[in-house]
């Protein structure tokens, strides 16, 4: 199953917001398909790949279900990693997509690694976990923020 997580969010004074590199950890908590048990926190990074049993190419994320013991797959689709912009503010936009076996996707929490880009500055490793930031862009001498964050997870 194919699932994205759109954001929704009001940007003031900012252009965009980005999950910055390939080693931005995407924290997520997954459901299992088969006894509906969810997981902890996990992480899974556009770098990291691991090797699926019997040959089956390669996934972000291998997950033993803690309960049924059944093991799960996460596999990012790095094409659908996308900013979102000044112009979808207060609008859901999909900024990652996952491509999710045996599972699905619980919650999504936005924790750090955002870069967000000012009229004038750039702020770097910014979290989003207490649904708005705020800070200061020096250059253009105003403030910036980004206020009632939101996000849901749906199909692809
Ligand atoms: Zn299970």
């Amino acid at each position: 199953m194919r699932l994205c997580v759109e954001i929704r969010a009001q940007l003031n004074n900012v252009t965009d917001l980005t999950a910055e590199g390939a080693d931005f950890r995407w924290y997520i908590k997954v459901r299992c398909g088969n006894c509906m048990e969810e997981s902890k926190w996990l992480y899974a990074v556009a770098e990291d790949r691991v090797p699926v049993k019997g040959g089956r190419g390669t996934v972000h994320l291998v997950i033993k279900c803690k309960l049924c013991a059944r093991e799960n797959t996460v596999e990012i689709l790095e094409d659908h990693i996308k900013p979102y912009r000044a112009v979808d503010s207060g609008v859901f936009k999909a900024i990652v997509a996952f491509n999710c076996r045996g599972v699905e996707i619980s919650a999504f929490d936005p924790r750090g690694g955002f870069r967000v880009r000012g009229e004038s500055s750039v702020f770097n490793d910014v979290s989003l976990s207490d649904k708005e930031w705020y800070d200061y862009d020096d250059i253009a001498s105003q403030e910036v923020s980004i206020t009632d964050f939101e996000y849901r997870v749906v199909k692809l």
